[in-house]
């Protein structure tokens, strides 16, 4: 037992309150008019892998004590969908490797209001584990996967090994989600090449697929992240060459620019937070494992959820004030400079991405 919160509440409790003051209106809403209806949560910061973009060779993990419970996750999601959320996803690092993840993920379907349950992962673990995840109600998942070649795999990720994670995402391919969506950060020279393969891959697999610009977050020693930028509109001209894509005027809410590859059921994303600021339409906010609210991923702007919810073990009416009082400090835009010195120390990996 971590804390005494663990003894005041538990899953079966917070769906009683959940029952009580289930919100029919969102009532997240911030200075710029912008509706916040979707929670990231992060589960752990600990990772089996360690992408260059997103780590440093040596990484610090925050110790046990200081980070949620999966009590304490669940209870914040549940003000969250109270408040009138309806979409959550569960990240990381890599949430597969967090004890419980499975029965946390089962808490969490079934919240009243909640329209979706998604979650991020590297795939590592999806050849034993997509099933129970399937069966605990994830509606859809994002993987991760920059490249098709082992060699470079094992690069990119220092530590990982490519046939596993093939065999993770084929044993994805085979639950039936709604949706599999393949993430991809590009970076010039390590992968660049690879834009058009990926695609085809993502269209054999009947996969969609996003293509990421790397953001500064946290310092890392691999590369030079401006010498690395190979922006999303350059993968554009590139993948034209090889496909007809079509504008897709679908929006999910987030930052995410679509196109349909014509005649497939792939559509093909680009994250752009360099060449294209998204910040105007942001929906989104982000809990790290240590309980903090972040509501830009761009700036240092949080609340310590963790420090309410443990100083008021059950005080669920004061948490849902916490979180609407938060909204007011969402900074309205993110600054990414990718000659300077990360302004942001934190990694993505902390962050929940
Ligand atoms: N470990 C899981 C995974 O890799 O899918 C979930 C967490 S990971 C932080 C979520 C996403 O963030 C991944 O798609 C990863 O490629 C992306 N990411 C990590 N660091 C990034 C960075 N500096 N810039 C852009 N995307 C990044
Ligand atoms: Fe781990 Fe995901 Fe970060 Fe890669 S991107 S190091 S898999 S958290």
């Amino acid at each position: 037992m971590v804390n005494s919160y663990h003894t005041h509440i538990c899953y079966s409790s917070i769906s009683k309150l959940m029952k009580h003051t289930q919100q029919t209106q969102n009532l997240l809403i911030d200075r710029f008019d912008r509706r916040v209806d979707y929670v990231r949560l992060s589960i752990t910061d600990r990772c089996d892998l360690r992408c260059l973009y997103c780590m440093s060779e040596k990484m610090t993990f925050l110790p046990r004590e200081q980070i949620l419970t999966l009590e304490e996750i669940h209870f914040i999601a549940s003000a969250f969908v109270a408040l009138g959320v309806n979409k959550l996803r569960v990240t990381g690092g890599e949430p597969l490797i967090r004890q419980g993840v499975i029965s946390l993920l089962s808490n969490l379907a079934v919240l009243p209001g909640l329209n979706e349950l998604v979650m991020t992962t590297n795939a590592t673990h999806l050849e034993e584990m997509a099933e129970a995840i399937h069966a605990a109600g994830v509606k859809r998942i994002n993987i991760s996967l920059d490249t098709l070649n082992p060699d470079r795999f094992r690069k990119i990720t220092r530590v990982g090994d490519f046939q596993r994670v093939m065999r993770g995402i084929n044993a994805a391919g085979r639950q039936g989600f709604k949706k599999i969506k393949i993430n991809a950060v590009i970076l010039k020279n390590r992968n660049h090449d690879e834009v058009c393969d990926l695609v085809n891959f993502a269209i054999d697999k009947g996969f969609d697929i996003s293509f990421i610009e790397e953001m500064p977050l946290g310092m890392i020693d691999a590369h030079d992240r401006a010498e690395a930028y190979y922006s999303s509109d350059k993968i554009l001209d590139d993948l034209k060459s090889q496909f007809n894509l079509l504008h897709s005027t679908e929006s999910t809410g987030g930052p995410s620019v679509y196109h349909q590859v014509v005649g497939t059921h792939t559509n093909v994303g680009f994250i752009s937070p360099h060449s294209h600021n998204f910040c105007s339409t942001c929906n989104r906010v982000r809990l790290t494992v240590e309980g903090k609210l972040l509501l830009c991923l761009g700036n240092e702007h949080s609340v310590d959820l963790k420090k309410v919810i443990r100083a008021n073990p059950g005080d669920f009416d004061l948490l849902k004030q916490t979180i609407i009082s938060s909204l007011e400090i969402k900074p309205e835009k993110h600054e990414f400079e990718l000659t300077e010195k990360p302004v942001i120390l934190r990694h993505m990996s902390a962050t929940g991405g």
